[in-house]
């Protein structure tokens, strides 16, 4: 199992997933050629997409959904919350799927759990993906690390979590009051002290590597991300663990495993 991150942070999200049987996106949420431009340079042939996973409804996880699914004849599978609030900007789609936040379903031979997370959206979902024996959880847009959410990302091998932003940088920065409220509220996004003390209850034996994602260019640094991160995973750090962060404007890292 294979995921390189196409595009993370507030411009814009999008995951490629790939397996020996299958290529799946999670999220599109840059524009539809910036996609074909991002899949490129990943090495992936958008005709062989199995599917497009929606975790919810902000555009920048949306944006590119309608014109790849149309173009490349992809199916999309989503909540109904979700479509109900994105239909409009999303437009037609090939083949609309609906998944129900709790159930687990299948895409191309991938088992998949979307697990409900905190966020000021329709219904909003994390994903916990399997294939064979291993395992994947993707967690990017959540304002609070609930028992559901360290529960479902335990005793995973990889794990893409939220590092949204540095509570100083947030407070001390150019976002007006409200929206920094938003952001740092309980609906918001997970900042990195939030962030890591999640990756503290969920490290494990069986944990390989965590990809930081959804990190804000105006809020915060990688080099923050990964610290705070890095001080809280000692072990995981000494025990040669990977830690890592996906961008805004750079394709990759793969994770293989
Ligand atoms: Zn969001
Ligand atoms: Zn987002």
């Amino acid at each position: 199992m294979k995921i390189t991150p196409l595009a993370s942070g507030s411009s814009g999200n999008s995951f490629v997933i790939q397996t020996d049987a299958s290529t799946v996106l999670v999220d599109a949420g840059l524009t539809g050629k910036r996609m074909v431009d991002r899949m490129g340079a990943a090495g992936v042939d958008p005709c062989g997409l199995s599917g497009i996973i929606v975790s919810h409804a902000h555009t920048d996880h949306t944006k590119g959904v309608g014109v790849l699914s149309r173009k490349f004849k992809i199916p999309v599978w989503m909540n109904r919350g979700t479509w109900d609030a994105a239909r409009a900007t999303v437009g037609k789609v090939h083949r609309l799927e609906f998944f129900e936040t709790g159930r687990i379903f299948q895409v191309a031979g991938l088992r998949v759990h979307p697990f409900s997370v905190p966020h000021d959206c329709a219904d909003p979902v994390g994903f916990r993906i399997s294939y064979g024996t291993c395992r994947l959880g993707i967690a990017t847009d959540l304002g609070t690390a609930t028992g559901l959410v360290v529960k479902i990302l335990a005793g995973l091998q990889v794990v893409v979590l939220e590092s949204n932003h540095d509570p100083a940088m947030l407070r001390d920065g150019p976002y007006p009051w409200e929206l920094k409220q938003r952001v740092r509220g309980r609906l918001g996004h997970l900042s990195n002290p939030e962030s890591a003390g999640l990756l503290q209850r969920i490290v494990s034996d069986e944990l390989t590597a965590v990809v930081l994602a959804h990190m804000s260019e105006t809020n915060n640094r990688a080099d923050l991300a990964l610290e705070c991160a890095r001080a809280s995973l000692g072990e995981f750090v000494r025990n040669r663990g990977t830690v890592c962060c996906a961008l805004q404007n750079e394709v990759g890292p793969t994770i293989e495993w």
